[in-house]
């Protein structure tokens, strides 16, 4: 496929348009219908280059990209899609629709890892709206103009972002707590730019968000990460779009300042790095002396197959990136639909590791990343007779539990750690004890006003 030939304007489509697109009379009436009653539910979005460059037509509804975009009647249980097929085909009550999808929603765990209760920073226990701070070193920012993204997976475990419950986003009209909280934290070394996608932004908005974390007073500041699907979903965001161009000299601007600009690239399937505007997005990116790493989830129905793994990473480091993580698909949204035991999530990324050389086995996986932090399962092991799964923190809320081992009894149906029984006749996990409960992070309300005075001043002064 030549560069040329993708459209350079942005088109997205959704409930309320997808009927438009020309692909969407090749579906058999039953995919039509689950798209237009799941999508109450769960969000949709998608747009034309992934329907024209990403999905084979001619293998849909098993294609990875159809399954990963578009909505699917199992995504529900069987009687919640018959009583919505009823609501929104037959009865049309808008009301009575709103009520039950909102309540189908709440049975799905919507904000999983405990992100509205334990890792909203709060001055004077008043919740900072926008940031997460859950990780020692690393803050998250969710700037409100990057809460939506060029395409929805159905899989995301930020859909309640996406589906209007207000109550339950994160967004931030600014950056001005987030630099005093930052004084007031030299610890932190690493922000997390977040949605949604942030690349959803023009390239003016995000300096806006960008440029205040080059101060001299945020020296500690070493890595500035976006995290972005663009890469996958709309490359053309770092090629051809009219401001592509200034996005790469504001990368380089980070670089410049000393800074480590890093991408942090989602991707889920080999075919997204397949096309040559996808590559020619990575080899961009690389080029301005950001870094672009790979991650995503493990998915059933969209990414089993090691050797797709295995062709995305060797791809991707030949053109530069870097492969990170192979996450387990969090215990969210349709998580029946999607879920792995964690044995079989060991085994397939086991399988697509020794299929790559020692420049892709940077990935880190199957990854967890639940509430006390990012497990990962390192092997199945039979220790003093009993079967195992070996695992240990690559992440905690406490920064002491990092890399140190700790076992399950095996279990091949288990799909999430909560489900993971401590292995050799112990009651709990070490990390589960009272003393090891994380901390809240509270920062008293004189501190984050010196911070904002000290703000201020600065300001004033510049
Ligand atoms: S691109 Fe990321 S945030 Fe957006 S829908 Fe997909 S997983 Fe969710």
């Amino acid at each position: 496929m030549s560069a040329l030939s993708v459209p350079e304007k942005f088109k997205p489509y959704t409930r309320q348009s997808i009927q438009q697109a020309r692909q969407w009379e090749w579906l058999p009436f039953e995919l039509r219908e689950a798209v237009q009653v799941v999508s109450r539910v769960l969000p949709f979005r998608t747009n034309e280059y992934v329907m024209n460059h990403l999905i084979d037509w001619n293998n849909v509804p098993d294609d990875p990209i159809y399954r990963l975009t578009f909505p699917h009647r199992d995504m529900l249980h069987e009687d919640e899609y018959a009583r919505l097929r009823e609501l929104v085909l037959v009865r049309r009550d808008e009301e009575e629709i709103a009520r039950y999808a909102h309540s189908i929603r709440m049975r799905m765990n919507p904000h999983p890892a405990g992100q509205m209760t334990h890792n909203v920073p709060r001055v004077n226990d008043a919740p900072l709206k926008g940031l997460q701070h859950k990780y020692k070193e690393t803050v998250l920012f969710f700037p409100s103009a990057g809460q939506t993204c060029h395409a929805y997976c159905t899989f995301c475990f930020r859909w309640p972002q996406f589906v209007g419950m207000d109550d339950m986003k994160f967004d931030a009209r600014e950056t001005h707590e987030l630099v005093a909280y930052l004084k007031s934290h030299p610890d932190v070394t690493d922000v997390l730019i977040t949605g949604g996608d942030p690349m959803i932004m023009n390239t003016r908005s995000l300096a806006e968000f960008i440029e205040p974390l080059l101060a001299p007073e945020l020296a500690h500041i070493q890595n500035i990460r976006i995290g972005t699907k663009s890469v996958a979903y709309w490359p053309q965001r770092f090629v051809s779009d009219r401001d592509a161009d200034d996005l790469l000299r504001l990368f380089e601007k980070v670089v410049a300042a000393g800074k480590n600009m890093a991408i942090m690239g989602h991707y889920n399937h080999a075919v997204e790095l397949r096309q040559e505007i996808a590559q020619k997005a990575v080899k961009r990116i690389v080029g301005t002396g950001a870094t672009l790493r790979m991650q995503g989830p493990l998915i059933r129905h969209i990414n089993e197959d090691p050797k797709s793994w295995a062709e995305l990473w060797t791809t991707g480091v030949r053109l530069g990136a870097i492969p990170y993580y192979m996450f387990v698909e969090r215990d969210t949204g349709p998580r029946e639909y999607f879920q792995l035991p964690l044995a079989r999530a060991h085994e397939i990324f086991q399988q697509a590791y020794q299929m790559v050389s020692g420049l892709s086995r940077t990935v880190r996986g199957p990854s967890m990343s639940a509430f006390p932090g990012k497990v990962v399962i390192d092997g199945v092991a039979t220790i003093a007779g009993e079967k195992v799964f070996a695992l240990q923190f690559l992440q905690a809320r406490n920064a002491d539990w990092v890399r140190k081992p700790f076992y399950a009894k095996f279990d091949e149906n288990a799909t999430w750690l909560d489900h993971l029984k401590p292995a050799f006749g112990k009651e709990k996990f070490f990390f589960e004890s009272d003393e090891a409960a994380p901390e809240r992070k509270v920062i008293p309300l004189s501190l984050a006003a010196a911070a904002r005075a000290h703000a201020g001043s600065q300001s004033n002064a510049a």
